[in-house]
């Protein structure tokens, strides 16, 4: 099955990472691929747990944020090739890896900021064998693509503590 968690709400990425763990503790071959999260800035803790428990993960995507403090937007030629470098990687679990899950963070966001092409996605997902669960994340207005998912769970935001001014926190936010 294809699963997207998309929305403006917080939840999508620790949902992903919940039903990747699950399905481990239920002896399945399971295997995580990051998008556009290469900051070294803020090193995602959830990643001391694969290492722990031995998850296949990869994370691509260069440093955004800029000596100044503030985020670096729109994408260089080496951010693309860094997009291409997660697409090949995914065919490569897709292809050849016999995963029977697959976690693409933040590849539906990627698709939204042209970081990756929609066809590229839409490949994967075809690609997808039957026998393997992938599943997507992040934010995307592309109805098309998103019927391409058999589950689509949207995180809506109600409220969020971050329109406050509260800063993203370790072991919280990342
Ligand atoms: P999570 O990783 O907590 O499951 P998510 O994957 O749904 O969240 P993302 O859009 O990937 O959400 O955002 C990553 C994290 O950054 C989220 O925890 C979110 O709460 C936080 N965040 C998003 N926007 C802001 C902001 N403007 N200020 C502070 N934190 C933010
Ligand atoms: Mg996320």
């Amino acid at each position: 099955m294809i699963h997207a968690y998309t929305g403006d709400g917080k939840g999508k990425t620790t949902a992903a990472i919940g039903l990747l763990i699950r399905a481990f503790g239920a002896g399945r071959r399971v295997g995580i691929i990051f998008f556009d999260k290469g900051s070294e800035t803020y090193r995602h803790n959830e990643l001391v747990v694969l290492d722990r428990l031995g998850i296949d993960y990869h994370i691509t995507g260069l440093e955004r944020m800029k000596p100044d403090g503030t985020f670096r937007f729109g994408n260089t030629d080496e951010d693309l090739v860094e997009g291409q470098r997660g697409v090949a990687l995914a065919k490569k679990y897709l292809q050849e890896r016999n995963f029977d899950l697959l976690v693409l963070d933040e590849a539906l966001t990627s698709c939204s900021v042209k970081l990756l092409k929609k066809e590229e996605l839409v490949e994967l997902i075809e690609m997808t064998p039957e026998s393997t669960e992938l599943v997507l994340t992040g934010r995307c207005n592309d109805k098309e693509l998103l019927e391409r998912a058999d589950l689509v769970t949207s995180m809506n935001k109600h409220k969020h503590y971050f329109d406050r001014g509260v800063k993203a926190r370790p072991g919280i936010e990342y």
